[in-house]
Formats: C-alpha cells, structure tokens, sequence
C-alpha cells in the first residue's frame, strides 16, 4: 500500500511561510494533481514528500508509515524535476540503470527492468544513446523510465512536460496517462497546465498563498468550484466575474436584467439591492439566443479566430466591464461591433462579494 497522508503540514524557509495547514489523503494508486499560481507552494508540497525539506510542523505518511524522520533515500520515491537532469556520460540503458546499481540489483534483474520500462515507453531503439543524441521528448522520456525503472511506492513529478514543444507534451502526456493506468504507482503531480490538470487527474489540488482551496476531480473543480479563487483559476479563458445587483427578481448587470432561476432563488437569502458577483464561463455565451432570452450587450472589442470557435473581448455597454466569450460565430464579427450575446442562466455561478466563497 503506497497510500500518501500529510496531516497538517507547515513548512517555512527563513520567515517564509511557504506552505500551511496542508493535509491530504491520497489513495493507493491515485494520481493526483497540484496547480495554483506561481509560489503557491507547490514544489514545497512535493520536496516535504520526498524528504527534500525537513518536516517540522505536521505530519507526512508514506505506506501508513511516519516519514517525518526518514531520509530522502530511504522513502521509496522517484521524483523527476522538469530539467530532467540526466547524468551526460552514460548512454540511456546505464541512465536507466543507475538508481538500480545503487541499491545493489543484480546485473540480470537489472537489464529485465530496462527492457519492460524501455518497451512501455519506446525507448528501446535508444538504448545505446547518450542524452545529447536524444531530443527533448526522449530525454524526458528517459527521465520518466529511470524513475520507473525504481518500481517506488510513490512518483513525484514537477512539471515533467513544460520542457517540451507542444506536440510532443501532447504525446508524452498521453504516454503518461497509459503508463499510469498499466502499472497504477500512485503519482503526485505538479503543472501549470489546465490540460495536464484536467485530463491526467483522478483529484485536483488548487493551492493558493500556501493553502488548500479545493479538492476534487476535475468535474467538481470546473463545475462546482469552492469560491472564486478556483472558479477563475481553472477554465482558459478564465470565468467572467461580473458585479451586479440583486433585485428580488433578478439580477441588473450593467444595465442588462438577468432573470434569477428557481433553483437560485430557492438558495439566496439576500435583500433585494444587495450586491453580488456573477460568475459565467466564456463557453456559456453564445450567438444564438431567442429575442426574449437574458443576454448582455457590449462593444466587441478583440475578436480571434480559433478554427472551430471564436474568441471575442467586449466591453459591456454603459459600464467599464469586459468580458470574455467562446462562441461558435456563423456570421462576420469585427472590432467595434455592437453584440448581444445570450447567457445560459443553468449555468450561472454566484459568489459573495465579501468571504467569496461560492454561493450557487
Ligand atoms: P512555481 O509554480 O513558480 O514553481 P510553486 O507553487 O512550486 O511555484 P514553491 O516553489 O513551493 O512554489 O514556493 C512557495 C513559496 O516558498 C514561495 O513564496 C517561494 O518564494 C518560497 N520558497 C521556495 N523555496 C524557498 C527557499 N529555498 N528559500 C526561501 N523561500 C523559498
């Protein structure tokens, strides 16, 4: 069992706080996610799991068994840093071999672990290469297969493919995705990728100043995110917050009325006039909408074609609100363009202005 417990976990460097309160339960052969700005804390979060940081507040578990005081070494981890850092000198078999010879594996167990890692992540023909003979891809690849190559109880993995161009981190996440459900090692990841977070995770972490906002499978994350923090961290381009005005039946943004839906009605407990902020994903606005349907009116002010869909900045009317739309355009549209676009109010979210937490 390789299940990865932290229990209120703190870590300052200096008078830093880098990390606080973090606790998380990770099952055996999960694989789970951390994202959040830069400097959230992130890295710390691993380098503590790994033994990279000393843990002096909080507790880590690997295996049901207490880690604080056990060395780097010896808590069965691999860990691949996004410069993968392979050793120059050695071809790729003795890359692969390395962490193996250390601990003392026999020369014929050794070349059998080669040839599995080698086959499930087609490095096979490479073997008797060194690293600068290898493109980036490969090496990242030859980073992954070392660390495979360890059979750990846990992967600990930063940012592995930001190295890459886009379409090989396309592939290797893929590969990624295959190895982990053929050999189901549970694997802690961290990127500032959305597509990373949101296609290689069973569970989401969202951090933010060193805390945890949210955890969730991706679903929960996009669809019912805690408070706005994670609301507008995950979703490219990020959810539109508009400041509007409760009016008992509805909703006036910028001189447009939104009409409230039952089921919010059913949950708000507000005072008609008070102020709330609005939350809508730049994929719930569309060009096609009934004339009696809620929308929002405002100059187009940055229009860029995507292929399939079409990304439009527009500047509400009569107020200094921008926001951002994905919608499937079926006719011309151009910078100073006045647009309606239609709301789906199904898909409103709603935030309390102050504690910003979620409230719909
Ligand atoms: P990034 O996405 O930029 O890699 P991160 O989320 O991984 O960031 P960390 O590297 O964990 O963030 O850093 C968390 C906080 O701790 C930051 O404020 C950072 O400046 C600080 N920090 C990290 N390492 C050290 C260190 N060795 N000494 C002092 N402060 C540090």
């Amino acid at each position: 069992m390789a299940r990865v417990i932290l229990q209120n976990v703190k870590h300052v460097f200096n008078n830093v706080v880098a990390i606080t309160d973090i606790s998380l339960d990770i099952p055996d052969g999960e694989f789970w996610v951390l994202v959040g700005p830069s400097g959230c804390g992130k890295s710390t979060i691993l380098r503590t799991i790994a033994g990279l940081e000393t843990t002096n507040f909080g507790k880590i578990y690997i295996g049901d068994k207490l880690m604080n005081d056990i060395p780097a070494r010896k808590r069965d981890v691999s860990m691949v840093f996004q410069n993968y850092a392979l050793y120059p000198h050695m071809t790729v078999r003795q890359n692969l071999a390395f962490g193996l010879r250390m601990r003392g594996v026999k020369h014929h167990l050794i070349q059998e672990r080669i040839a599995i890692v080698a086959q499930s992540l087609v490095l096979e023909g490479l073997l008797e290469r060194k690293p600068k003979q290898l493109s980036g891809g490969q090496q990242q690849r030859v980073a992954l297969g070392r660390a495979i190559a360890r059979q750990p109880k846990v992967f600990l993995l930063d940012e592995p493919l930001s190295n890459l161009d886009t379409k090989l981190r396309d592939n290797t996440r893929h590969e990624l995705k295959e190895l982990h459900r053929s050999i189901g090692i549970t694997t802690i990841y961290v990127t500032h990728s959305q597509v990373e977070a949101m296609t290689l995770a069973d569970k989401i972490v969202v951090l933010q100043g060193g805390k945890i906002q949210q955890v969730g499978t991706p679903q929960t994350i996009y669809n019912q995110p805690a408070n706005r923090i994670v609301a507008t961290f995950i979703g490219n381009p990020p959810m539109n917050i508009l400041h509007g005005t409760y009016t008992g039946e509805g909703f006036n943004v910028a001189g447009n009325f939104l009409p409230i839906i039952s089921e919010i009605q059913q949950k708000l407990n507000f005072n008609p006039g008070q102020t709330i902020d609005l939350g809508i994903r730049p994929e719930h606005l569309t060009l096609n909408y009934e004339d009696n349907d809620p929308s929002l009116l405002g100059e187009v002010k940055v229009v860029e074609t995507l292929g399939r869909e079409t990304f439009v900045r527009l500047g509400l009317t009569g107020s200094n609100i921008i926001i951002n739309a994905i919608i499937t355009a079926n006719r011309n549209i151009n910078p100073g363009d006045l647009l309606r676009l239609g709301v789906d109010l199904s898909k409103l979210f709603l935030f309390d202005p102050h504690t910003e937490e979620r409230i719909f």
